[in-house]
């Protein structure tokens, strides 16, 4: 059964259908390990009210030794007709004209929110002092900025040109080294960011959380960080003026050199982070160090206006690990919490998160982490899916 969004609300049957891309390298491993953790806790929740019917669709290395192609017509079909889906990692095609399949089908299904909720698991060791003080949901813009894509290669004609309009038609003198430099194009627009800075103030309210805060560089960017971090302010006044009157919202902003420096230094003064592509692929990274968790950290793609979402692990395909059976599945589990999360079952999700954080305390991990842990027990991927599901 289809999920659907009727009238801006999401519509779950009791046995969705949910599309899933297995993933290239680790992907094999950590997604049926994945899979079957959410079956079991979703039958522990509901009985058998609830059941997702899992549909495979294929991407990359799959898709390619199946169909000819990286990413087939039907993948995106499925992914738009089922709304919700969660894939594993993929391998980044080598010519064919795809840049990355990832970012293909961020692009296609317009995912314009990358969502990455970043907090402590006790029991996994972190660099910082007091790791458990970063809790935080990043909202990163997917579709725009100078991720676009839209950039030329020094010395090629297009460079020559896009140069040439730059210098004679826009009077630009500022490009130090014109002959050798690469272009890129930065766009940044007010619907652009006023979608997913709502986003984020969406979120922020529904979870009880009362800070959003702007992450920009409009300092020296005045036009683009800067426009966003201005189109961010003028929305809030406009669409959660009570909320911010009643002291139940405060929008701020920070910029982000000096965010991610306060990110280290006062952790407890953020709560809900959104921000520009390339700023929140760094404040990801950052974060998710700052829990220890940067192989076990979530995310989420979604477009909040027509409800599609595809979840999944950010991490790599891992080729050096992989058919070993070593590989951490936390992040694709996480990410699978957070569907849950986005498709109403949270009390399936939290026994997940319960289990996955009870087992990390006892010091059992993959290996990854289980060396860092003090009296670390190192298991298996499948082994460790296992423990799971008995934890739960
Ligand atoms: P990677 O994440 O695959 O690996 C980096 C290192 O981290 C490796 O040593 C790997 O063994 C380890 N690692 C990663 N995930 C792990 C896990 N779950 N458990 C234990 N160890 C883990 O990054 P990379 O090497 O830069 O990229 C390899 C390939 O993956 C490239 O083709 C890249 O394009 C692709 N990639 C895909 C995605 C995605 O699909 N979302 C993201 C990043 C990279």
């Amino acid at each position: 059964m289809k999920i659907t969004k009727i009238n801006g609300r999401l519509t779950v049957p009791g046995n969705p259908t949910i599309p899933y891309i297995e993933g290239d390298g680790v992907g094999a491993e950590i997604t049926p390990v994945m899979q079957a953790v959410v079956d079991a806790a979703v039958t522990k929740a509901y009985g058998d009210k609830r059941k997702i019917e899992w549909k495979e669709v294929l991407a990359g290395g799959k898709a390619h030794e199946q169909t000819g192609q990286w990413l087939p017509d039907a993948t995106m079909d499925a992914f738009r007709e089922y709304l919700v889906g969660i894939k594993g990692p993929l391998m980044t095609p080598v010519g064919g004209g795809i840049r990355s399949l990832n970012v293909a089908l961020r692009q296609g299904l317009d995912l314009y929110v990358c969502q990455r909720p970043v907090r402590y698991f006790k029991g996994i060791e972190s660099p910082v002092k007091h790791p458990e003080y970063v809790d935080m949901c990043i909202f990163r813009e997917n579709t725009e900025d100078i991720y676009a894509g839209i950039e030329w290669e020094a010395g090629s004609s297009e460079a020559r040109k896009f140069y040439g309009f730059l210098h004679n038609e826009m009077g630009v003198s500022k490009v130090r080294f014109p002959d050798t430099s690469g272009f890129g194009v930065k766009p940044v627009s007010r619907e652009g960011s006023e979608r997913l800075i709502r986003a984020a103030i969406d979120y922020a309210l529904a979870h009880d959380r009362k800070t959003v805060t702007l992450v920009h560089k409009g300092n020296i960017m005045k036009f683009t960080e800067g426009g966003f971090k201005k189109w961010g302010y003028e929305l809030a006044e406009r669409e959660y003026k009570h909320e911010l009157e009643e002291g139940r919202l405060v929008v701020n902003d920070c910029i982000c050199d000096a965010f991610l420096q306060n990110a280290l230094l006062k952790p407890r003064d953020y709560s809900v982070i959104a921000t520009m592509n390339l700023n929140g692929d760094y404040v990801s990274d950052l974060l998710a160090a700052q829990v220890g968790g940067i192989g076990i950290a979530p995310g989420g793609n979604i477009n909040y206006q027509t409800g599609h979402a595809i979840f999944e692990a950010t991490h790599g395909i891992a080729p050096d690990i992989a058919g070993k059976n070593i590989v951490n599945p936390s992040s694709i589990i996480l990410s699978a919490v957070m569907m849950l999360d986005y498709i109403g079952w949270h009390e399936a999700g939290q026994l997940v998160e319960t289990a996955l954080e009870a087992l990390f305390q006892q010091g059992i991990a993959t290996a990854d982490l289980a060396r860092f842990m003090p009296d670390g027990k190192s298991l298996g991927t499948k082994e460790f899916g296992k423990h799971i599901i008995e934890q739960l």
